[in-house]
């Protein structure tokens, strides 16, 4: 482990920029793994716990991207001639183009000789944030060296490979070791645009290296949450809950809503490590059952959950009829499930979707499995952008019970606030304000009817009054009848 003495002081000399006296965290030893951020006083849940600035950002270049955009301000450009003209094989901007970081990047790149220096290559492109190591300055690159590397077999693939685009790429031992270490340390700790940190439903398109938030250990139920600023790339951690002084502050490298042995196998491939948090340790996870199956003896009706061994294919166990199941067993029904929620989910009538999700999913898979979640969100989602072929009530129904629906869920497993959270309580909020609006203009309308109601039925006693009074005038300025006519006598 890397002594938390040191790694502090170049955090602190790399968040210099912020300048926080009386910084709410502290490196201390991790009771988690290694070394971790510790809350130096008692957080409230939303609070901001720190900011954090990318030491390296850069575009993905992922070989589906569009390779268009400024390497320096990362926006977008018009499709032509948006290259370098000097040669370094880059997307710029003509503003950027005379940026001192465009200029680093320039000459670095020109001095290896791409081989076509007017053709975007994604593989030059994505090495951009690896490369720009090399022109740190030694406490930055002491700081990536003081970050969790996972060294394994394939973390040299990369520069190895982007050699290939240039004419003289160094051979200098040391500059590949700087670039291979990089690239280990943005693949244990950094981000990607394809890599599953998309967990809390939010777009990050850059390759990037947060040291800060890279020091923070993982919890399947983290207790804080991050979200960047639009412009600046910014990232800033807030508390998802409650956080006592002195406890470890964590965040999650994977999806919220995926099951205990999914995780497992992510946490284990992608970032070398076991988890043994509360959720991990627990077969149910906090009676959320996320990986919850029904029972394949068809006379119980109990839940079966996967056994917490910590081995990828782990025993099935019904809560219920405590029987027992292979993994191989239960992957054929949340297979079955899977392709059957896919599959509806993938044809292009969103109301079939929601319907087979109400009416029939049930039948075959709980409610609670993840692949039923996943399917709620995408739901959601779809609606954001317009309601397709649902009618106005069911858009409006289904956004109101599939928030409340997912809501549920996290706080059955305890999870605070999230970027999620906060996207359906804003959902919920708004679908609650229009549900009460509807109901305040129904009842508006009932009660001008009634008025009208009112206001009738005063007129027709009036006018049965005035009537009434017309009839007796009438009655009064009659001659009198004449007196009957005497009876004649009859001959
Ligand atoms: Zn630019
Ligand atoms: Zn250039
Ligand atoms: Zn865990
Ligand atoms: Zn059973």
């Amino acid at each position: 482990m890397i002594c938390p003495k040191r790694t502090s002081e170049l955090l602190d000399l790399h968040l210099a920029p912020f300048k926080d006296k009386d910084p709410a965290w502290e490196v201390g030893v991790s009771r988690i793994a290694g070394r971790g951020l510790m809350a130096t006083r008692s957080l409230k849940r939303g609070q901001i716990i720190f900011k954090d600035m990318p030491l390296l950002i850069s575009l993905s270049g992922h070989e589906e991207d569009s390779l268009n955009t400024c390497s320096v301000c990362l926006t977008e450009l018009p499709d032509t001639r948006f290259m370098c003209r000097m040669g370094c094989g880059l997307p710029v901007c003509s503003l950027c183009s005379k940026k001192k970081q465009h200029k680093d990047d320039c000459d670095l790149l020109k001095s290896w000789g791409p081989n076509e220096p007017e053709v975007a290559n994604s593989v030059i492109i994505r090495l951009l944030c690896v490369a720009r190591a090399l022109n740190l300055n030694k406490d930055q690159r002491d700081l990536i060296y003081c970050l969790q590397a996972n060294l394994d077999n394939n973390h040299r693939v990369e520069v190895r490979n982007a050699a290939k685009c240039f004419k003289n790429f160094p051979t200098d031992k040391k500059i590949f070791e700087i670039m291979n270490r990089t690239v280990a340390v943005l693949r244990t700790n950094g981000f990607d645009k394809t890599t599953d940190r998309t967990n809390d439903n939010q777009e990050f398109n850059y390759r990037a290296l947060y040291p800060l938030f890279a020091v923070m250990n993982h919890d399947c139920i983290p207790n804080a949450y991050y979200t960047f600023e639009e412009k600046t790339n910014i990232m800033i951690v807030r508390a998802a809950v409650d956080i006592p002084e002195g406890f470890e502050i964590t965040t999650t490298y994977t999806k919220l809503f995926t099951g205990n042995i999914a995780r497992h196998l992510f946490l284990k491939m992608k970032k070398g490590f076991t988890c043994k948090c509360s959720r991990c340790s627990d077969p149910t996870e906090k009676g959320a059952y996320i990986s919850g199956l029904y029972c394949r003896d068809t006379n119980c009706s109990g839940l079966v959950v996967p056994e917490i061994t910590g081995l990828p294919h782990p025993n099935y166990n019904c809560l219920e009829c405590k029987q027992k199941s292979t993994h191989a067993q239960m992957m054929k029904s949340q297979d079955f499930a899977s392709g059957a929620i896919n599959a509806k989910a993938n044809s292009n009538s969103l109301r079939t979707l929601v319907q087979y999700l109400n009416e029939k999913s049930d039948n075959f898979i709980p409610s609670s499995n993840y692949v039923v979640i996943d399917a709620k969100l995408t739901v959601l989602q779809r609606l954001g952008q317009g309601r397709e072929d649902c009618s106005e009530e069911l858009a409006a129904n289904t956004r109101l019970r599939y928030s409340r629906d997912v809501i549920q869920v996290m706080d059955q497993l305890g999870l605070g606030e999230s970027l999620v959270r906060t996207q359906l309580q804003e959902l919920l909020r708004r679908e609650e304000e229009r549900r009460a609006k509807r109901l305040a203009e129904d009842a508006e309308k009932q009660r001008k009817l009634a008025e009208l109601q009112a206001k009738a039925a005063e007129a027709d006693k009036l006018l049965a009054a005035l009537e009434e009074a017309a009839r007796a005038e009438e009655v009064a300025a009659a001659p009198a009848p004449a007196p009957a006519p005497a009876a004649t006598e009859t001959a």
